[in-house]
């Protein structure tokens, strides 16, 4: 960047995004190390950081360079983008009042505190209140920023830029009796996984050495990153040369440690693939959540799942347990892996049902925003939806909807994009494909390369230059669409489950 004033802006915003990263490091210190006492200091640090941010975002000098460079011919390609990028995060946060914001965080705290109790002793009535506060003022926040037909379309642009609920509702329309019925199929075939034998104790330290050996088989870099233990396995980075991950271990499960570590290393890989001459700009960073999930699954789901993945490591993780496995086939492996069984609880689901979570957690959203549910009737709609979708009975609000963390942040429109990143990443994958027709013979063998390379081109190094919609239109020669996600279940489910 040569334009003086444009250096100014980089400077500006760059501070807003160092503060953001310390932020950052302050919440993954809160679910990794921190001492329980330690919570009140700790909302004070990040209430005190986030109003500087938010301060400094929307600081006149911020403002009046940024009106400077709109008028200035001489922009070339890098700055045009950067001022694009920079003028939509600015105008957003200046339609925001400052006391607004403040209101919003304080009230989130609260919501949150009384759904770890509401949670805990499974009394949706401790939560009511709260979330009846949240949604008031998730209206008036979608208000503040301005929408067409419906305030739900306000929030979403926080997390899926573009998207509306309408072409939402219209995708996952058709998306969910597909999904259902395949579902449906797959329960009533003849031929199921044997799973007895996963119930053993497979020791935590084993496990954790297997996941770090797989986040550096994808290519994780962990000179620039590094792997801890959570209850909630996140991924957050503070810089392009500090992507850190999360995962949880569980004696009982031998699944669970190693696919959130893959999981999120797609996440992490994604983060660390941004452009050098990125950093410490708003264009290191995902478009959307849902290009954001696309990674994760991809790597989790597509490859972590796959025959030709579990063909190359199911023998090593017969060596890391000795005796534990010797009678147990790759075959088998991979079907446990992949045993699919409707559940109550979303982020144990497994792929063909998990979008159906979704979709029920989307028409509800979208029912709270808009009036039509009100809150205290919002546990009878959850079952009756739980019923409806994946026809089980909710025993308690624990196990329906006091499950996710979600809402008791405020987070409305958060959900879609999980079941948007399953499609996208099972668009991506059928070009990926074609693209690299060694693929799986590669995955057979650990090396990754090749897909890093392709996902590092068509998405990563990307960053915020495109929407997700043309990440994936430019990427795959279409627009998103859920056919490739069907046909992805429908090809690998059919396989597994013996269907014609
Ligand atoms: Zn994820």
């Amino acid at each position: 960047m040569s334009n003086e004033k444009l250096h100014a802006l980089r400077d500006k915003l760059g501070e807003v995004i160092d503060i953001n990263g310390a932020i950052a490091l302050l919440h993954w210190d809160q679910e990794v190390y921190m001492p329980p006492k330690a919570g009140p200091g700790r909302g004070r640090q990040l209430a005190t950081l986030s109003a500087l941010a938010h301060r400094l975002h929307t600081a006149p000098e911020v403002g009046a360079l940024l009106e400077a460079l709109q008028g200035d011919t001489t922009l070339r390609k890098y700055g045009r983008l950067f001022l694009a990028e920079a003028s939509y995060d600015h105008a957003r946060a200046l339609q925001l009042p400052e006391a607004f914001v403040e209101r919003f965080a304080q009230e989130q705290s609260k919501a949150y505190e009384a759904w770890v109790r509401a949670r805990r002793d499974s009394d949706f009535k401790v939560f009511q209140p709260h979330l009846e506060t949240l949604i008031e003022l998730l209206r008036q926040k979608a208000d503040y920023h301005g929408y067409e037909e419906t305030p739900y379309n306000a929030l979403l642009e926080d997390y899926e830029r573009g998207m509306t609920a309408a072409r939402l509702k219209s995708i996952f329309d058709d998306l969910a009796p597909r999904q259902a019925a395949l579902v449906q199929r797959i329960v009533a075939a003849k031929d199921q996984p044997d799973l007895a034998w996963l119930d053993q104790s497979w020791n935590e330290d084993t496990q954790w050495d297997f996941t770090l050996r797989v986040l550096r088989d994808m290519g994780y870099d962990f000179e620039a990153g590094r792997q801890d233990r959570s209850v909630h396995p996140f991924t957050t980075n503070f810089d392009l040369f500090d992507v850190r991950v999360t995962t949880r271990l569980n004696a009982s499960e031998l699944f669970s440690a190693l696919t959130g570590s893959i999981h999120e290393g797609g996440h992490a890989l994604y983060e660390q693939g941004f452009l050098e001459k990125d950093q410490r700009t708003v264009l290191a960073a995902a478009p959307s959540l849902g290009i954001h999930e696309s990674q994760s699954r991809l790597w989790e789901n597509m490859i972590g799942r796959s025959k030709p993945f579990w063909t190359y490591y199911a023998p090593l993780l017969r060596k890391a347990f000795p005796g534990q496995l010797d009678a147990i086939s790759t075959d088998m492996i991979w079907r446990a892996v992949n045993h699919v069984a409707p559940s109550l609880i979303r982020v144990e689901a497994d792929e063909c049902t998990y979008n159906l979570h979704v979709i029920l957690r989307f028409e509800i959203e979208l029912a709270l925003i808009s009036g039509e549910l009100a809150v205290a009737d919002l546990p009878e709609a959850w079952n009756a939806k739980v019923k409806q979708y994946l026809g089980l009975e909710v025993p308690d609000d624990a196990h329906g909807c006091l499950q996710d963390i979600h809402w008791s942040h405020g987070s409305f429109g958060y959900f879609p994009t999980y079941a948007l990143g399953n499609l996208y990443a099972a668009q991506l994958m059928e070009q990926i494909e074609v693209d690299l027709p060694g693929l799986w013979s590669d995955v057979a063998e650990a090396d990754f390369s090749g897909l890093l390379a392709w996902l590092r081109k068509h998405v990563h190094e990307v960053g915020r230059r495109k929407s997700a919609l043309q990440i994936v239109t430019d990427a795959t020669g279409a627009e998103p669409s859920s056919e490739p996600f069907m046909r992805y279940l429908k090809r690998k489910y059919g396989a597994l489950y013996g269907l014609t």
